[in-house]
């Protein structure tokens, strides 16, 4: 049995018996110590399963699976390798009972924002939000917020950025894996998203319905004083740096986490009864539409006057 702690780059022991795997912009976690029982934390994008099963087996030893695969929400970043896991792995999955709809067929994620600022978020639109179809294979936490096989962590609901978001967290050392209730990086730039430029910052702004239910989820989890923060995007903080910072964050999130004239801004979206999906319609946005237009322009403007330099290049070269 392999018993070394995930140790190449983007691979970490962020806590004992917790390590991050980074698949691309985002982070799966897995819970428990290499020889006993684990879980696996969310699956990342599309395409990651193997590496994430590789890894798994760098960890737990060769044809290692998890007794579970919990997932903190099912934005399609978090479920993008589910499928194809479960096809090797013949392991529960559970959510939320509040994710489920998203996760069996029943309800697609609300339309994203794509003007809260940042590349990131324009390009929003184009993430999938449609639901996956896992059925039975997918069940509700328990009510208990035990999760399976590891009795030292529990979990929190912390709505806001989807309906059923949950967070973990172990007592004893005050370990919290985040999800997405706040994330290390500014997720809305593509540039910090993908350089994971450390910044404590509020939910992904773009894919967060809910502002009112985020706050109140950033400050339950501020109020438990974290000693580690593993978030779904980032690389993880500690102590009082993350304390001290969390704190700032809970008490000025509107400055520092909700977007200025957001559309879910006092309008959240949510699912009724019969799981169907509730969202205020698109504000206008004359101001980001204008700098879109601007970007356009000044892009057509910089290939023309290469189309220009090369023709000349052509003519006297
Ligand atoms: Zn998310
Ligand atoms: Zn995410």
């Amino acid at each position: 049995m392999q018993t070394e702690p995930l140790r190449r780059p983007g691979r970490a022991e962020v806590a004992p018996g917790v390590a991050r795997l980074r698949c691309a912009i985002v982070n799966v976690y897995f819970l428990g110590e290499p020889g006993g029982p684990w879980i696996l934390v969310d699956t990342g994008l599309p395409g990651f399963a193997r590496l994430i099963r590789k890894a798994a087996e760098t960890r737990f030893g060769q044809g290692a699976r998890p007794e579970a695969i919990v997932l903190t929400h099912g934005h399609f970043d978090h479920v993008g390798s589910l499928e194809a896991l479960l096809r090797v792995w013949d392991v529960p999955v559970y959510a939320h009972e509040r994710e489920l709809p998203f996760l069996t067929g029943a309800a697609s994620y609300p339309p994203p924002d794509p003007w809260v600022g940042g590349g990131m978020a324009l390009s929003s639109p184009l993430f999938p939000r449609s639901p996956l179809h896992l059925g039975a294979r997918v069940r509700a936490l328990h009510a208990d917020f035990s999760l399976p096989a590891l009795p030292e962590w529990r979990w929190i609901h912390t709505p806001g950025h989807s309906a059923g978001h949950v967070s973990l967290f172990r007592d004893s050392d005050r370990v919290l894996v985040a999800g997405d209730a706040f994330v290390t990086t500014r997720q809305e730039s593509l540039l910090s998203a993908l350089l994971q430029r450390r910044k404590l910052s509020g939910p992904p702004a773009y894919f967060t319905p809910n502002w009112t239910d985020a706050r109140a989820s950033v400050e339950r989890l501020a109020a438990l004083e974290p000693e580690v923060a593993a978030t779904g995007h980032g690389v993880p903080m500690r102590g009082r740096r993350l304390q001290r910072g969390l704190k700032k964050l809970a008490k000025s999130f509107e400055r520092r986490a909700v977007p200025r004239g957001g559309r879910y801004v006092g309008h959240a979206a949510y699912t009724d009864a019969e799981a169907r999906q509730v969202a205020p319609p698109t504000p206008p946005r004359p101001r980001a539409l204008s700098g879109l237009v601007a970007t356009l322009l000044a892009l057509w403007w910089l290939r023309r006057r290469r189309v220009r330099a090369h023709q000349q290049e052509l003519h006297f070269g």
